[in-house]
């Protein structure tokens, strides 16, 4: 993984600050809470219901860890 853990990273409008290989926690620029997400897994209520009709739905803070685990 080329990003380091605990140091805080943009990704869009969200900050994305990875806790360990696996987790991040995702701050939305319009949300008060901090949100615990992996590349499979997330904490938002968009997941939460989306995933219920559409097992493959990835809501934008897993896209996000996505993106930061893949940069080259
Ligand atoms: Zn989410």
């Amino acid at each position: 993984m080329a990003v380091r853990l605990k140091e805080p990273y943009f990704v869009d409008d969200m900050v994305v600050y990875f806790i360990n290989e696996n987790e991040a926690l995702v701050t939305d620029y319009d949300c008060r809470w901090e949100l615990r997400a992996s590349d499979s897994n997330c904490e938002c209520c968009t997941f939460m219901f989306r995933k219920r009709v559409n097992s493959g739905f990835v809501c934008r803070h897993i896209d996000a860890v996505r993106r930061m685990k893949n940069k080259p």
